[in-house]
């Protein structure tokens, strides 16, 4: 078993595969030029099946493949099909332009829910947004993963005056279609420019959806990162993750290991352990996971207090979210 210092048990282990992307979302990368990392210092795929094995054998009962874009990795494949032989939930987030050739596989894993990050319903702000114009492709994956009866989550980051504007659209898009939409709180990384006045809140969301529609709570389940609403008479329904506002961590049960092999106990730790050098050193792994656990914060890394309104976010230590594996 592994917990921290405050009784949280963590089963749930996040793996970013890479922090290579075909999309260059603005709230993601760092402005300034950025070189992914190089293949021979990120994990190989049989060092990521053996620390997950490491994590599996302690208790873990769920991993997200993540990144970057995880499906952009050549060997991606190889190693879905062997985490897909662990004894766990594997699950995976993507930004969904290679959900077609990739499909096989993911079925064959055993992976039955998928996230899918889309942050507008407009080809334009799409391509503005992510630099890429593949929002048709995004759309007929998710049509696809419909068809096929695996359970589609969307994610949409809601950023004030960009998009908050389309939050009725998606919930319209929940009344024919078995989705359930995210609205992520905007949070800060470095390089991405956050700033207190385009985060769209836990309380602005909700009163946005209830101006038009009648919602719901649905009661959490244990470790819920989102709180959770339906409308009734919708087929899909709505979540809001919000981390800035009202953040979940009395409940976290979350580990992230990042594309170059390093374990960050929070999405806001300012350190990390190495545990790709000490593998490739054969070194003994776990008391490194069970003190890297064990020393985790109360809140948010202890870098993020309560009042996001006067946040400076150029003094939280941290990586950017492409290269942490959100
Ligand atoms: N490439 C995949 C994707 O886009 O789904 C997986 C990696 S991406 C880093 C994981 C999630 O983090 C996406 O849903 C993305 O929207 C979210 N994300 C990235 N930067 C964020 C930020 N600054 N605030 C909130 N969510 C963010
Ligand atoms: Fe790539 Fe996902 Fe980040 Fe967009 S959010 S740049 S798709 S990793």
């Amino acid at each position: 078993m592994i917990a921290d210092s405050f009784g949280r048990v963590h089963d749930y282990l996040r793996i970013s595969l890479t922090d290579n992307c075909n999309f260059r979302c603005f709230y993601c990368m760092p402005e300034e030029d950025y070189d992914f990392t190089p293949a021979s210092r990120l994990m190989q795929p049989d060092e990521i099946l053996t620390l997950a094995k490491i994590f599996v054998e302690q208790g873990v009962k769920k991993i997200r493949l993540t990144g970057g874009e995880p499906l952009v990795r050549k060997d991606a494949a190889e190693i879905i099909a062997e985490l897909g032989k662990l004894p766990v939930e594997l699950v995976i987030t993507t930004n969904g332009t290679r959900i077609a050739e990739m499909l096989p596989t993911l079925i064959a894993a055993g992976i039955k829910s998928i996230n899918i990050s889309l942050d507008t319903l407009q080809p334009e702000k799409f391509f503005m947004i992510t630099r890429r114009d593949l929002f048709h492709q995004v759309r007929s994956n998710i049509e696809l993963l419909l068809q096929n009866k695996i359970t589609v989550k969307i994610n949409m980051v809601v950023m004030k005056g960009l998009n908050d504007n389309e939050i009725k659209d998606f919930i319209e898009w929940t009344k024919h279609n078995p989705v359930q939409i995210r609205f992520i709180e905007f949070m800060p990384f470095s390089g991405n420019k956050w700033t207190s006045n385009k985060l769209f809140s836990l309380d602005e969301i909700l009163a946005t959806v209830e101006e038009d529609f009648t919602v719901l709570p649905v009661k959490a389940a244990p470790h819920d990162t989102a709180k959770s609403f339906m409308i009734p008479g919708h087929e899909g329904s709505f979540a809001i993750i919000s981390t800035m506002t009202a953040p979940f961590c009395s409940t976290c049960n979350r580990m992230r290991l990042t594309a170059d092999g390093k374990l960050k106990n929070c999405l806001f730790s300012d350190g990390e352990t190495d545990l790709l050098t000490a593998l490739r050193n054969k070194e003994e792994i776990l008391p490194l996971i069970k003190a890297s656990i064990w020393s985790k914060k109360k809140e948010l890394g202890g870098q993020l207090g309560k009042h996001f309104e006067t946040l400076d976010a150029d003094s939280i230590v941290n990586r950017s979210m492409i290269t942490i594996g959100g």
